[in-house]
């Protein structure tokens, strides 16, 4: 099961119980135990590329995220 997080960012999470305490490195479920089928997981990583390739192209676009150096406050 894959959510996305409110900044847009795909999140990993349990087709068995909906948790998004997902242990990446075992492929298990913190929670449950439940495994991660590897159909969910390749799932992820598309999203996450999708996502990433997304943001590059919205940097490059010039739009402000908030989150950039430039919102650093100027030293007076
Ligand atoms: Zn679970």
């Amino acid at each position: 099961m894959i959510f996305t997080n409110p900044r847009g960012a795909p999140e990993l999470a349990c087709d068995n119980c909906g948790c998004r305490w997902v242990d990446r490195i075992k492929s298990a479920c913190y929670e449950c135990g439940a495994p991660i089928s590897a159909e969910a997981q390749t799932e992820f990583a598309c999203a996450l590329a999708e996502f990433s390739d997304r943001r590059k192209a919205e940097l490059k676009a010039g739009v402000q995220t908030g989150l950039g150096p430039n919102n650093m406050p100027s030293a007076p």
